[in-house]
C-alpha cells in the first residue's frame, strides 16, 4: 500500500467543490485515512513548498495557499501516487486530460485546486508534513 497527500486547495474550498472533489477520489478506489480544514500560516506554507523557493510564482503560491482555509487528505492505495496524479491531470488546466480534476476545477496553472505527491518518498513525508500518526486511521 502507498501513501499519497491530496490538498484541496483555497481556490476548490472558495468555489465549495470539496465534495465533488471528494467523490471522485473515493470513486477511484482511495481510502482516505486522515482529513482536516485548516488555514495555513505563511510559515507551514513557506516550509511545504520550500522546494520551489526561489521561482518566479513562490511568493504568490505562498500566498494563494495562505489565503483561506484548505484540505489536506491523506489517501492510500496501492499505487496510490501514480493514480493520484493521473486523476488530478496535469499542473496547467490547459493541458490536463478531459475528465480530471484540475480540468473539470482549476482556474489556472496558479490556481489548480489540488496538491499531489509527486514520489512514494514525498508521499510519506508529506502525510506526515500534516497527520500524527493518531489522525490517520
Ligand atoms: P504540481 O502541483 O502539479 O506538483 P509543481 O510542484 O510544479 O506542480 O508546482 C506546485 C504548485 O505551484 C502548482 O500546483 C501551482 O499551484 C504552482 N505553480 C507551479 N508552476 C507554476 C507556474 N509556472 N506559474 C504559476 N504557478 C505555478
Ligand atoms: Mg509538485
Amino acid at each position: 500500500m502507498e501513501r499519497t497527500l491530496c490538498i484541496i486547495k483555497p481556490d476548490a474550498v472558495k468555489k465549495k467543490v470539496q465534495g465533488k472533489i471528494l467523490q471522485m477520489i473515493l470513486d477511484a478506489g482511495f481510502e482516505i485515512k486522515g482529513i482536516k480544514y485548516i488555514t495555513l500560516t505563511k510559515s507551514q506554507a513557506q516550509k511545504f513548498y520550500e522546494i520551489h523557493r526561489g521561482k518566479p510564482f513562490y511568493e504568490d503560491l505562498v500566498e494563494y495557499m495562505t489565503s483561506g482555509p484548505c484540505i489536506p487528505v491523506a489517501l492510500e492505495k496501492e499505487n496510490a501516487v501514480n493514480d493520484y496524479r493521473a486523476l488530478i491531470g496535469s499542473t496547467d488546466p490547459a493541458e490536463a486530460a478531459e475528465g480530471t480534476v484540475r480540468k473539470l476545477f482549476a482556474e489556472s496553472k496558479s490556481y489548480n485546486a489540488v496538491h499531489g505527491s509527486d514520489s512514494v518518498e514525498n508521499g510519506i513525508n508529506e502525510v506526515n508534513f500534516f497527520f500524527a500518526e493518531y489522525e490517520l486511521i
